[in-house]
């Protein structure tokens, strides 16, 4: 007889739904019979991972028998110079959807809330209810997070509060100034957590760094990865920075080999490549701007691009021209897990990439 496992299962775990990936490459390849279909749906790294950090792999390849070290040391020294911060100051995670998880683990739970905001980053959420906290949703503006709506959730029980800068799925960001007083008014027992993934990719002169305001909040934990910019979302690494004290609670939650060692010195390797970056960066500007420029002539809704993606609407279409997209090779993100079933996300891909998603689009619409 089957068992109903739901029944079972811990409080709020039953109400989950498992965060949907992108699809992946080798999926589509395989149902289609074809070897040439181009993923821009996880705003990934189009020009790969840097060679540096390929051949730091190669070198680490026989030592693999042994654990890594768990808290990452030339990774963490070398993130303490560039960030200007001690040493104590980070925790790395498998991807900084791990971070996220620990912050979680850490100080959330039945009895206590998390506040989000509509349409932000899934994870935030599905880790929060995963642990039977309560998570209070502010009403979205423009798409984007309303901080006077996140501020009226402010409660007794809030121990968490996700900040997406800019937000994935969509694009919106927000000022420094409106940041630094929001940060400002939340009491010291709600963490903010500002998730900055595509801190490297934005060209903006006015995006605010979080790590300026970590001298001044300690109930701030500001989280990068290596998935975007850095092009090594395969091997998962990501961290947090924050205040010793803050870090050193999420300590006590982390999986003692969390971060792999090939991540771990690839990571290292890649932080050192600045013209791998910069070439990254150079691609992503040029063709974010081709890509928005291409939608607007179908006359399409976009919403802002940033980072690496953009998202846009087509009204009552969302699912068929996703699907009407895969059929001719191309992947893209449907929105509706987000509940905007018009949108679709694209990421900027090469310039060959970009102009075969544009030509397959306008076939498609
Ligand atoms: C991609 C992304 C992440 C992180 O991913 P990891 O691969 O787990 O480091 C985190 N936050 C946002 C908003 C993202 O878009």
């Amino acid at each position: 007889m089957a068992l109903n496992f739901l029944e079972y299962a811990a409080p709020g775990v039953a109400d989950l739904r498992p965060y949907q990936p992108g699809k992946p490459l080798a999926e589509l390849e395989r149902e289609l019979g074809i070897r040439d279909a181009i993923k821009l749906a996880s705003n990934e790294n189009p020009l790969g991972p840097s060679p540096l950090a390929l051949a730091a792999i190669r070198d680490a390849l026989p030592d693999l028998a042994l654990y890594p070290e768990g808290g990452a040391p030339e990774l963490r020294a070398r993130l303490a110079q560039m960030h200007d911060l001690d040493p104590r100051q980070f925790i790395f995670g498998n991807g900084s959807d791990q971070v996220i998880e620990m912050a979680v683990r850490a100080f959330a739970g039945p009895g206590t809330e998390v506040i989000v905001s509509q349409y932000a980053f899934a994870a935030y959420a599905i880790a929060a209810q995963a642990s039977g906290a309560t998570v209070r949703t502010a009403p979205a503006r423009n798409y984007g997070h309303d901080l006077d709506a996140m501020t009226a959730l402010l409660s007794e029980r809030t121990r968490l509060v996700f900040i997406a800068n800019p937000n994935n799925p969509t694009g919106t960001q927000l000022s420094g100034a409106a940041l630094e007083t929001f940060i400002d008014s939340v009491p010291a027992h709600a963490l903010v957590v500002l998730d900055e993934a595509y801190l490297e990719l934005m060209d903006d002169d006015n995006y605010p760094d979080g790590r300026q305001w970590l001298g001044r909040f300690s109930n701030l934990l500001v989280t990068r990865t290596f998935s975007k910019a850095y092009g090594l979302a395969g091997l998962r690494c990501g961290y947090g920075m924050g205040h010793p004290d803050l870090i050193a609670v999420l300590e006590r939650v982390r999986q003692p080999f969390n971060i792999n060692s090939l991540a771990q010195v690839a990571a290292h390797a890649a932080l050192l490549d600045t013209r791998h970056l910069e070439a990254t960066r150079v691609n992503n500007r040029q063709e974010r701007q081709v890509l928005a420029e291409g939608l607007d002539k179908f006359g399409l809704t976009i919403l802002p691009p940033a980072g690496n993606f953009t998202a846009f609407a087509v009204p009552g279409g969302g699912q068929s021209v996703y699907v009407a997209l895969l059929q001719r090779g191309v992947i893209v993100r449907p929105l509706s897990p987000y509940g905007m079933p018009d949108h679709l996300r694209v990421s900027v891909g090469l310039p060959v990439e970009n102009q075969r998603f544009l030509k397959m689009l306008g076939e498609v619409l």
